[in-house]
């Protein structure tokens, strides 16, 4: 049976070791700030940004948010964000994703400073990553590792296999796996044989959306499984893309979900805005 991976209580520990460290900044005379721009009424995203302050403020970094109307024009959007690029109280920016259909997400991105750039998506951040010298990296894939790190799983020489190619999961965490020694096994919507990729993974990372996407009977025995993909049933309960039950069975570690990646997010994206207060006080 496997054990379970429970990232409700890794995440809380995060929490208290990122208390200690804002406290320490504020010692200095620092309060870390998060920005968090919300464009629309999009319930999830809502719910992801209330989820967002709250965190940050229990952990005493300054929260300042800043909700525009759906119809918000891009150039209104760009300005706000040019403006919290030289706010001195703002560490950090976020802009919650999904944008409205008229608004181009990268041009927003790229206008949010690098050195602000806490969600990681910016591409001179990705860059980073991609050369093997990060500096912020995405809060889902950075959770993933931490995880794993906290787990005691050395990823090294390990075949690691990740569902799904997306930007802010699939891509960074194959990344950051092989930057870890794994050996990287990227599958996506036109992988064939998926079911034998998977069932050689010692690692698998599934990214996916999709419930009982990867069924319990292709999970390698003693492998580890991280199941980021979130789905609703009907009856309204969250599942992953895992099949749980089977995979707990044949698995050495499982992340279940709800309280497995899902915490993790969050607790990253305080991590790196306190990297980020961290980094401009060293100048
Ligand atoms: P996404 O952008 O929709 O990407 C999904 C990926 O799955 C794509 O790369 C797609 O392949 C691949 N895919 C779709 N159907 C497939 C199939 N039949 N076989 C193999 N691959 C297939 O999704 P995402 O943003 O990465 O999110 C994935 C899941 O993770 C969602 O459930 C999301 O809610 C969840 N999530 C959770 C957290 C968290 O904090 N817990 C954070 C982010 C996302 P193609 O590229 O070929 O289309």
């Amino acid at each position: 049976m496997a054990q379970i991976i429970d990232g409700k209580a890794i995440a809380q520990r995060v929490r208290e070791e990122i208390k200690e460290e804002v406290d320490e900044l504020k010692r200095r005379g620092i309060t870390p700030g998060l920005a968090v721009v919300l464009v629309g009424e999009d319930p999830a995203s809502r719910i992801y940004v209330r989820n967002k302050k709250n965190a940050a403020e229990k952990t005493g970094i300054n929260s300042f948010e800043h909700h525009l109307p759906e119809d918000t024009p891009q150039d209104e959007l760009l300005r706000l964000v040019r403006r919290l690029n030289e706010d001195d109280n703002v560490h950090g920016i976020l802009v919650q994703l999904p944008l409205p259909a008229h608004i181009d997400t990268a041009v927003v991105i790229e206008a949010i400073s690098p050195e602000k750039d806490v969600d990681g998506f910016h591409p001179y951040n990705v860059g980073r990553l991609l050369t093997g010298n990060p500096i912020f990296e995405p809060c889902t894939p950075k959770g993933i590792m931490e995880l794993l790190k906290r787990s005691g799983i050395e990823p090294a020489g390990r075949d690691a296999v990740v569902v799904g190619r997306s930007n802010i999961v699939g891509k960074p965490v194959a990344l950051m796996l092989l930057a870890q020694n794994a050996t990287v096994t990227v599958c996506h919507s036109r992988t064939r044989h998926i079911e034998r990729k998977v069932s050689e993974a010692d690692i698998l990372v599934c990214a996916v959306g999709r419930a009982g996407f990867i069924r319990g009977g292709w999970i390698k025995e003693g492998s580890v499984v991280i199941d980021v993909g979130v789905n609703r049933l009907e009856d309204g309960s969250l599942v992953g893309d895992v099949e749980f039950e089977e995979a707990r069975r044949r698995a050495a570690h499982v992340t279940p979900v709800p309280g497995g990646v899902g915490p993790m997010t969050i607790a990253m994206l305080l991590s790196n805005t306190v990297l980020a207060a961290k980094r401009r006080a060293e100048g």
